[in-house]
């Protein structure tokens, strides 16, 4: 999906100056805000795309490497495939951690309900995708995963600032909080909510390291180990708890999302914990009974295929299918028998054939033992 141009998500012209900005922002982030849209995910998708562009807009140097190079200047597009920087993927706790004092007065004093947010610089979530084989489910697997992400910067240790020097924030005095005093027709009303300036921190960076431009992050990658337990099944997700992009300024990490997507097997087929085989079996073997070699997730087994074996038989290998994720145990292999008709015959092989054709034993004669599929699927299931 192609990033739309940041000063169109906030409909501003590109000479828009900071208040500009800031008032765009604040309208949108008003309107898309998800207490007032709540379970609404494309409002909420909209809130977070105004948060992203402003992040980048309200920012000068973002500002500035984001009007020379455009997204490409902001680490690339979002999301999935490993190499991405997350760009997309600002959680809400990032946005009202970062910009919650846009709101100003909005939505009352604080956010989700309950008093202050802590504000927190909490990293974006990563997420990866991660291809598993069959056998990689079956056995479960540990992956290494190199990632692109927004890491620690290491000139100044994450503070964001050169030599680690910070200042007390004027702002607030240090004191992390600031006090307004409303006049309502109530009387005077004191409020107090984080210092917007400091973002609750009480100091603010002296001179912003020039390696991560006061950040306290840069782009960098990480080679991730990640577990993945036997059983896991197409499209599950495993978090990694504080391996996703780093929290600026000291933040905390956000987490590393694992997407699983199974490869197909060739020959196997998946439901659930239980794998499909199609076996085909010439009508001699059917009719004369032989033991054929059937595909297994860790090379082969053999079964035997009765005399007499119907097209559409279904035969059992149990405890050769999938590991049940929560419990262990193990599913089956089920093997659909399908039997195989020539479509090409020689001479002498018609002359064969045709010595049996009115052969008593040849003649179809469905109601003399043949069990219809309904009551197969009975056997299978009592047995
Ligand atoms: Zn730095
Ligand atoms: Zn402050």
């Amino acid at each position: 999906m192609a990033k739309r141009d940041y000063y169109e998500v906030l409909g501003v012209s590109k000479g828009a100056s900071e208040a500009e900005i800031k008032k765009a922002y604040r309208k949108m982030a008003i309107k898309y805000h998800p207490d007032k849209n709540p379970d609404d995910s494309s409002a909420e998708e909209k809130f977070k795309e105004a948060a992203e562009a402003y992040e980048v807009l309200s920012n000068a140097d973002k500002k500035a490497r984001y009007d020379q190079f455009g997204h490409a200047g902001m680490g690339g597009a979002s999301g999935f495939g490993g190499g991405g920087f997350g760009g997309g993927g600002m959680s809400m706790d990032d946005i009202f951690s970062q910009f919650g004092d846009i709101f100003g007065g909005a939505f009352g004093g604080g956010f989700g309900g309950g008093g202050h947010r802590t504000r927190v610089n909490r990293g974006s979530n990563l997420r990866v995708r991660v291809k598993l084989t069959l056998e990689e489910v079956a056995n479960g697997v540990t992956k290494k995963l190199k990632v692109n992400k927004y890491v620690s910067c290491k000139k100044c240790s994450g503070t964001g600032a050169e030599d680690g020097q910070m200042s007390t924030c004027p702002t607030c005095g240090g004191r992390g909080q600031v006090t307004r005093v409303m006049n309502t027709p109530l009387g005077q009303m004191q409020t107090s909510s984080t210092c917007p300036s400091c973002n609750g921190h009480g100091s603010t960076i002296a001179h912003k390291c020039t390696a991560c431009y006061g950040d306290g992050i840069v782009k960098g990658e990480e080679v991730i180990e990640v577990k993945i337990p036997a059983g896991v099944g197409n499209d599950m997700q495993l978090s990694v708890r504080g391996k996703g992009n780093a929290g600026a300024k000291g933040g905390v990490p956000g987490d590393l999302i694992v997407l699983v997507e199974e490869e197909e097997h060739p020959l196997l087929k998946r439901d659930g914990n239980n794998l499909h085989y199609e076996l085909y079996v010439s009508f001699i073997d059917a009719a004369l009974g032989t033991t054929v070699e059937v595909p297994t997730i860790e090379g082969k087994a053999r079964i035997k295929v009765d005399a007499g074996t119907q097209s559409g038989k279904l035969l059992r290998l149990r405890g050769k299918g999938l590991p049940d994720l929560d419990y262990g145990s193990k599913g089956d292999i089920l093997v659909h028998t399908n039997v195989w008709i020539p479509k090409k015959l020689t001479k002498d092989e018609k002359k064969t054939l045709e010595a049996l054709r009115d052969s008593e034993n040849f003649r179809p004669d469905p109601a003399k033992g043949e069990k219809s599929f309904f009551d197969k699927m009975k056997d299978y299931f009592h047995n």
